[in-house]
């Protein structure tokens, strides 16, 4: 078999503007296939409990920013979360995601560092965090408490876009962040939103690449959809007249980075209701993450409107998803989910090596 392909910024481009060779159904299938053959066909199931929708930042696409006031804000127990955590074992989902607002305090850090020690030593779940920013002793130290990865989307890879869209932030410092986490040994996850205002085809090629040159283990992407209580409220996603095309990068994102962990995003819902994440399943991406968050807090988690499941509680979720599966002909993946790269040390029990 040939080498994988090392695939140029031209070329990407003429892939993401669909002119060239592949038509579009032609790139999806090719998607598909390159996961049935890297990834498989049983699917890593991921439960996200959106913990605390505290943020101290004001990224102007987000519907959690700091100041958005039309939203409570709260923080959930570690007592409801690791009642959440023991629901996921029985529900068949192998990893915990933690996600929640960028809100860095040196009392809360240290708080997350022995929620994820308690997660490690009364779950047999991995763990994963994804709470933004932080100095490199933090993740080393949340490392050391167990955890098993860090989810961190660099947005986009443009750096004056970013800089436009992060007040709080620089993609140099993201990057940094992204750096150490690798380097700490932590399987890690970026990614970027699909058709921000301001991108172009570029653009897009070069998220792929970037991904593709930090070398992730996992890749989130999804629309960027506008949220009515933000700057960037009235400001239209640059796919809004073909939608498809955030199928298409997600399906190029997959022929570039064959490896990689890449969940079917709760966005694609939200702009396909019903059909979004399965067609995503079918283009690329080989991971679900049910949402476990509490019914109540879903309404105060909306980062982007339309986001699919607000009253399902998380029983309902992980049903839904088994349905969704067997609807594809695909499996619920029996083990951690880990990296498929080799060489990456992982942490806690039932770990593997980035290679298995
Ligand atoms: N605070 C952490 C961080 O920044 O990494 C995690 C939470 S953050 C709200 C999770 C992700 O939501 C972001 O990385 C961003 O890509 C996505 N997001 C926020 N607003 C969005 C929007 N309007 N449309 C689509 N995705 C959005």
């Amino acid at each position: 078999m040939a080498g994988p392909q090392r695939w140029t910024r031209p070329e990407l481009m003429e892939l993401l503007d669909i002119r060239g060779g592949l038509s579009r159904q032609e790139l999806y299938d090719r998607a598909d296939a390159v996961r049935r053959e890297r990834m498989g066909d049983a699917v890593p199931l991921r439960g996200i409990v959106e913990f605390s929708n505290i943020c101290a930042n004001d990224c102007l696409y987000c519907g959690i920013r700091a100041t958005n006031a039309n939203i409570p804000r709260y923080r959930l127990d570690d007592a409801v979360i690791l009642d959440l955590a023991r629901g996921m074992e029985g529900q068949g989902q192998t990893t915990i995601v933690l996600q929640s607002g960028e809100a860095p305090s040196r009392d809360g850090d240290a708080a997350l560092g022995r929620l994820v020690s308690r997660l490690k030593a009364e779950t047999r779940l991995a763990v994963t965090l994804s709470v933004g920013n932080r100095p490199r002793e933090v993740y080393a130290h949340w490392r050391d408490c167990g955890m098993d990865r860090y989810l961190l989307r660099f947005e986009t890879s443009d750096p004056a876009l970013f800089a436009r869209l992060h007040p709080d932030c620089t993609l140099s410092q993201r990057l940094r962040c992204l750096g150490d986490l690798l380097d700490l040994g932590v399987q890690t996850g970026g990614g970027f939103m699909t058709g921000l205002p301001g991108e172009t085809l570029s653009t897009g090629a070069d998220n792929i690449l970037l991904c593709r040159d930090l070398d992730l283990d996992m890749i989130g992407l999804g629309p960027y959809i506008p949220h009515p209580d933000t700057p960037m409220g009235q400001s239209q996603n640059v796919h809004v007249l073909d939608p498809e095309r955030h199928f298409v990068a997600l399906a190029a994102t997959r022929l570039v980075n064959p490896d990689a962990h890449i969940p079917a995003t709760t966005a694609f819902d939200a702009l396909f209701p019903g059909t979004g994440r399965n067609l995503a399943l079918t283009r690329g991406a080989n991971v679900f993450m049910p949402s476990a968050t509490p019914v109540a807090r879903r309404p105060e988690y909306q980062l982007y409107p339309g986001k699919p499941c607000l009253d399902e509680t998380g029983e309902a979720c992980a049903r839904c998803v088994l349905g969704r599966l067997a609807a594809l002909g695909r499996q619920v993946d029996q083990g951690p989910g880990h990296s498929r790269k080799p060489g990456r040390a992982v942490s806690g029990e039932g770990a593997v090596g980035r290679g298995n």
